[in-house]
């Protein structure tokens, strides 16, 4: 892949302000594409953040819309299409977790979760599809989990919308398939970003063990290779996903999890 083969192309990425959203918006940003940030923090450290990815010599804007409010997700890709001149490549990243047993799973957590994981992927793909289409080219990436392929306790609301997001891609790809357009789900494994760092101390809580144990016992005992997948792998498969030689990978998982699910 050349350095700069997604020059003049535009990348909305959901959920860029942390983590793995903000390591693929680097990643297509250093392949040449434009970006459009979306998520919370403090306002300082997304504009730091958004001022380092125009250092890397493309457009960058950001967006501040709530993936629970479908009206903002349509205002977002409207706007972003307006100033950007189209939306060619689209991530669902933006990603919430919460662990409790179910009888205890707080209803507005489990709304939260549906929304934010799963039904935001459907209203920014509906919104941005038609561009699309109409510029005949077209990537749409969203980011799963392993939790879209398996189950662990104490995660109902996440590993039922991970599995949503695998199936939301296998149908649309049916749908786009003749339009040029691929659409797949990348299912990482545990990355250590700040979403997997709150989670140690809640699922020591509900397991009733330490975070080490957490670490060493649930998280890394389910990653046979005992490491931690990266921000830098998941965005590196983000991009391989936009290049040529994946045209022809549509309706996939990209499978990313130590050999967590092939056991
Ligand atoms: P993170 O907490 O570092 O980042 C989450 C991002 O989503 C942030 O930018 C946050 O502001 C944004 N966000 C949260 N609620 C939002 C809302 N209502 N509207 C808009 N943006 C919102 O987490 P991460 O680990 O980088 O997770 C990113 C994605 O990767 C998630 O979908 C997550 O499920 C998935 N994932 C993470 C791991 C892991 O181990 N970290 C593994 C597999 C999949």
């Amino acid at each position: 892949m050349s350095a700069h083969s997604l020059r003049g192309k535009t990348a909305l990425i959901t959920g860029s302000t942390s983590g793995i959203g903000l390591g693929i918006a680097q990643a297509l940003a250093d392949q040449g594409a434009n970006i459009i940030m979306n998520g919370f923090g403090d306002a300082e450290e997304i504009e730091s953040a958004r001022a380092d990815l125009e250092g890397r010599g493309v457009k960058v804007i950001y967006n501040a819309a709530d993936m629970t409010k479908p009206d903002e997700i349509v205002v977002m890709i409207d706007d972003g299409v307006a100033k950007m001149g189209g939306i060619d490549i689209l991530v669902n990243n933006a990603g919430i977790q919460f662990v409790s047993p179910v009888e205890e799973f707080p209803p507005e957590k489990w709304d939260a979760i549906i929304a934010i994981n799963m039904s935001a992927s459907f209203h920014t793909i509906r919104a941005a599809l038609p561009q699309m289409r109409a510029r005949g080219w077209g990537r749409i990436i969203n980011v799963a989990s392993a939790h879209g392929l398996v189950a662990s306790p104490f995660k109902s609301a996440y590993v039922t919308a991970k599995h949503g997001i695998v199936g939301l891609t296998k149908t649309i790809a049916l749908e786009v398939a003749e339009d040029n357009i691929t659409v797949n789900a990348i299912c990482p494994g545990y990355v250590k970003t700040p979403l997997v760092e709150g989670q140690i101390a809640d699922t020591a809580k509900a397991r009733g063990i330490s975070e080490e144990e957490v670490v060493n016992t649930v998280m890394l005992k389910a990653q046979h290779t005992k490491k931690f997948v990266t921000i830098e792998q998941v965005a590196g498969i983000t991009s391989f996903l936009c290049s040529d030689v994946a045209e022809n990978i549509t309706g996939s998982n990209i499978v990313c999890d130590g050999g967590w699910t092939a056991a």
